[in-house]
């Protein structure tokens, strides 16, 4: 008898074990699948060759081996379960879907989503923060809901010209979190580079006011690595946590710890 469903299929970059190098999670145990494609250019992004749908990804040998099997895209989702499962997938704390930005295949996350959960470990999903209408199809099957909070002075998307003032991304993000709430655990991350404004910190400050007894409102100072040169400056994190702290009660500033261990 013909199947149901015709099978799910996904563009992925890679699967891989670590550990979460990021926010409040940092140092659990953590499966990351990571989708090709993104439809943004954050200029200080640390995965620039996820950009564009991948031609190939690579799936983990043996759990922290940083060894890799090369396979053609896109991959089942079946798969890339399969793979998951020779990294002892239900031995993680979470598996976190990653990118690029994986809300552009809502249809694969929701399917990875729902088959990681049977196996055991939490789901965490980490994207830009603004498809709400992707969000919508897949957040009754993800645990926690890791979005960002984009900076116009920093981040642009695909098609905005390449100088000048591009639109702030506020709305789009308010509009996210109202249906990221039903998540048990939203995370907001905040990347603060040295372009960052003390307009853009307050105002999105104003904005996730409202929900600050649900969320974690996370500052991550920006890592230098890649083509990003400069910190930002101590004495300007302590005003931004202050600026912050003010209008939100829980603010946490958390480096990325990743990029100090050198894992992947
Ligand atoms: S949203 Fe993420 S993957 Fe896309 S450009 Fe920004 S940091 Fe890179």
């Amino acid at each position: 008898m013909a199947s149901e469903h015709a099978p799910t299929d996904a563009n992925l970059v890679e699967i891989f074990s670590s550990v979460q190098g990021e926010g409040p999670h940092i140092g659990e145990t953590t499966l990351f699948v990571r989708f090709g494609e993104c439809d943004l250019r954050c200029r200080w992004c640390d995965t620039p060759h996820t950009w564009r749908p991948a031609k190939t990804c690579r799936f983990e040998r043996t759990r922290g081996s940083a060894e890799f099997d090369v396979r053609d895209n896109p991959v089942l989702v079946e798969d890339a379960i399969a793979a998951a499962e020779r990294l002892e997938l239900s031995r993680h704390a979470f598996v976190s879907l990653t990118g690029g930005e994986p809300l552009l295949q809502p249809t694969a996350v929701r399917e990875f989503a729902l088959a990681i959960r049977a196996r055991g470990p939490r789901v965490h999903l980490e994207t830009h923060g603004l498809h709400a209408d992707a969000l919508t199809q897949v957040v009754d099957a993800v645990d926690v809901v890791s979005m960002d909070w984009k900076f116009a002075s920093d981040v642009r998307r695909v098609g905005d010209p390449r100088s000048g003032p591009v639109a702030a991304f506020d709305d789009a993000h308010d509009a996210f979190l109202k249906i990221a709430r039903q998540a048990s655990e939203v995370v907001i991350k905040l990347v603060v580079a040295p372009a960052t404004s003390d307009e853009e910190i307050d105002e999105v400050c104003r904005r996730v006011a409202p929900h600050a007894d649900e969320i974690s409102l996370i500052l991550q100072p920006v890592t230098p690595f890649g083509g990003v040169r400069e910190a930002t400056d101590p004495s300007r994190l302590h005003a931004v946590l202050r600026r912050a702290s003010a209008a939100v009660p829980r603010v946490r500033l958390i480096p990325q710890t990743n990029r100090i261990l050198d894992l992947l």
